[in-house]
C-alpha cells in the first residue's frame, strides 16, 4: 500500500467576497516559493468556486464545495449539484459538516447520498463526523463515530474517492481541541472500521478538524492516523494557514 499523501484543506464556510480571492492566491504564491508535501485543498462558498478554481488553475491547489445535493440536476431551488461544482472547477466536496447535520438536519443517510453523488460526479467527498460535547461526556464518542462512520459512507467509497474528517463537534470555532491521546483513539478506531469494512480501508486518508491552529498544528499533526486537516477560521488568511500547512511537512 502506497503512502497516504498528507492533505490539508481549509473550509471557508460562509466567509469571503471577491476580494478574499487575493487569500487564495497569496496562498500560491506561497505555494510556488516553497512547494508543501501536503496536498491542498480550498472550500470557498459557492459563489466563488469557479473564480477561484481558475485563479488557482495549475498551482496545486484543489477547490472543494462545502456541499452538495443527492441529485444531479431538476427542481430543487437553491441546491447545488455535485456535477455543478465539478463543472465550475472543484475536485472536492465536503459532506456532512456539523454545521450542515446541524443548520439542515442532515442525517447520516443524508450524508452517505451526497458522498455517492460527489462519486457520480468524480468529486472526491470529505466526509465530516465527531462527537457533541454531551456525547464525549457521556463516554459515547467512540460508539457515535463508529455509528456516524458506518452510515455517511456508501459502498463506493473508496481511499482515491472519500477522505474521513473527524471534527469533534466541542472544538469546532471554539479554540478547544482534544488531547492527542483523545485524537489518536478516534482515527485507530475509525481506521479499524475502515479496514474492517473496505479492502483498501488502509489507505484512507483521515484528516482532523477543529480549532487547528499555526500554535497547535504540529502536535496533532504528529498524531498516528492523522493525514492532515480541515481548518476553519485559520484557513481564511494566508499567513494563518501557511504554518499549518508546514506542520504536516
Ligand atoms: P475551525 O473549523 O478550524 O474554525 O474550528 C473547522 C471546521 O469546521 O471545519
Amino acid at each position: 500500500m502506497a503512502a497516504r499523501r498528507p492533505l490539508i484543506v481549509g473550509n471557508w464556510k460562509m466567509n469571503g467576497l471577491t476580494a478574499s480571492l487575493a487569500e487564495a492566491s497569496a496562498l500560491a504564491g506561497k505555494v510556488k516559493a516553497q512547494a508543501p508535501a501536503a496536498e491542498l485543498g480550498l472550500c470557498p462558498p459557492a459563489t466563488l468556486v469557479a473564480a477561484m478554481a481558475a485563479a488557482l488553475k495549475g498551482t496545486g491547489i484543489g477547490v472543494g464545495g462545502q456541499d452538495c445535493h443527492a441529485k444531479a440536476s431538476g427542481a430543487h431551488t437553491g441546491d447545488i449539484s455535485a456535477e455543478a461544482l465539478k463543472d465550475a472547477g472543484a475536485i472536492y466536496v465536503l459532506a456532512g459538516h456539523s454545521e450542515r447535520r446541524t443548520d439542515h438536519a442532515e442525517t447520516d443517510a443524508t450524508v452517505r447520498a451526497k458522498a455517492q453523488a460527489a462519486h457520480r460526479a468524480g468529486l472526491i467527498a470529505i466526509v465530516c463526523l465527531g462527537e457533541t460535547l454531551a456525547q464525549r461526556d457521556a463516554n459515547e464518542t467512540l460508539k457515535v463515530v463508529s455509528a456516524q462512520l458506518r452510515g455517511s459512507l456508501p459502498d463506493d467509497a473508496t481511499a482515491a474517492n472519500t477522505v474521513v474528517a473527524y471534527e469533534p463537534v466541542w472544538a469546532i470555532g471554539t479554540g478547544r481541541t482534544p488531547t492527542e491521546a483523545q485524537v489518536a483513539e478516534v482515527h485507530a478506531a475509525m481506521r479499524q472500521e475502515l479496514k474492517a469494512r473496505f479492502d483498501d480501508g488502509e489507505g484512507f486518508r483521515l484528516l482532523y478538524g477543529g480549532s487547528v491552529k499555526p500554535d497547535n498544528a504540529k502536535a496533532l499533526m504528529a498524531v498516528a492516523d492523522v493525514d492532515g486537516a480541515l481548518v476553519g477560521g485559520a484557513s481564511l488568511k494566508a499567513n494563518d494557514f501557511w504554518p499549518i500547512i508546514e506542520a504536516k511537512g
